[in-house]
């Protein structure tokens, strides 16, 4: 078997270790091969593999010209009395992360616990509290899309705002623009929600207004009207996040 890279081969050994609930060390890294192996003691499970720079070579259906690649020159591939491995340190938030990304983003509701007793039962490896912190919070970041997708939801959004919030203000202004594919672009959404317009009923008769700039990829700006309470503390009222 060839791989493009080190890392694509270090990515397929530590999905092995977590699907089959080992630990694997690296023995040799270098510029020319690399040899890894079963932790536990007595297991001849070991692979070794080395860097050959071929004038063309086939990696899957890709044809690479000049290339260098990463080839399995000796492989033990069975165990022998290797039970799971619970404390395993192969088990790294990033990867973790990665393995659970969209399985988080299906349940927003889910904290540190509940998600910890779910990669513990499900991976079978022992975490730790500060583990699962680390994990969860790399998966989120990841779960962080591009903003374009956001975008797209801004429909259900507005829809779901409104079922949850009845008598909202909630208005999406599209651009006259059109993209190639014939996409409708957004340009401006106004947002005031009916506890505000109550709760301006009490403030004191002032308003202002301020802005700020978006730093998303995206720019834009937000703008904001706001009152002053009786509790002489701001009091915003409606918001705008224009072009
Ligand atoms: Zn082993």
């Amino acid at each position: 078997m060839t791989f493009a890279s080190k890392n694509q081969f270090r990515e397929v050994v530590q999905n092995y270790a977590f699907n089959n609930g080992k630990e694997i060390k690296t023995l040799k890294n270098d510029k020319a091969r690399v040899i890894v192996k079963c932790t536990q003691e007595g297991c001849p499970c070991r692979i070794g593999l080395r860097k050959v720079v071929n004038s063309h070579c086939r990696i899957g259906l890709r044809k690479v010209v000049n290339s260098q690649s990463w080839r399995i020159l000796n492989m033990k591939d069975e165990h022998e009395g290797c039970s799971w491995v619970w404390e395993n340190r192969m088990v790294k938030s990033t990867v973790v992360a990665k393995r659970w990304a969209t399985e988080l983003k299906d349940h927003p509701d889910w904290m540190m616990k509940k998600f910890k007793d779910k990669v513990c039962n499900k991976e079978g490896f022992y975490v730790i509290d500060e583990q699962a912190y680390r994990q969860i919070w790399k998966a989120r970041k990841l779960r962080v899309c591009n903003e374009e997708d956001n975008f797209k939801r801004i429909w259900s959004y507005c829809v779901e705002i409104s079922r949850t919030n009845p008598r909202i203000t909630c208005v999406v202004k599209l651009s006259d623009l059109v993209d190639q594919s014939d996409h409708e672009r957004y340009l401006r959404m106004y947002v005031c929600w009916e506890a505000c317009k109550q709760g301006f009923k009490n403030c004191r008769g002032l308003i202002g207004v301020d802005g700020c700039q978006l730093r998303g990829a995206t720019g834009g700006m937000l703008l904001t009207t706001i009152s002053i309470d009786t509790n002489d503390s701001l009091f915003p009222i409606a918001y705008v996040i224009v072009e």
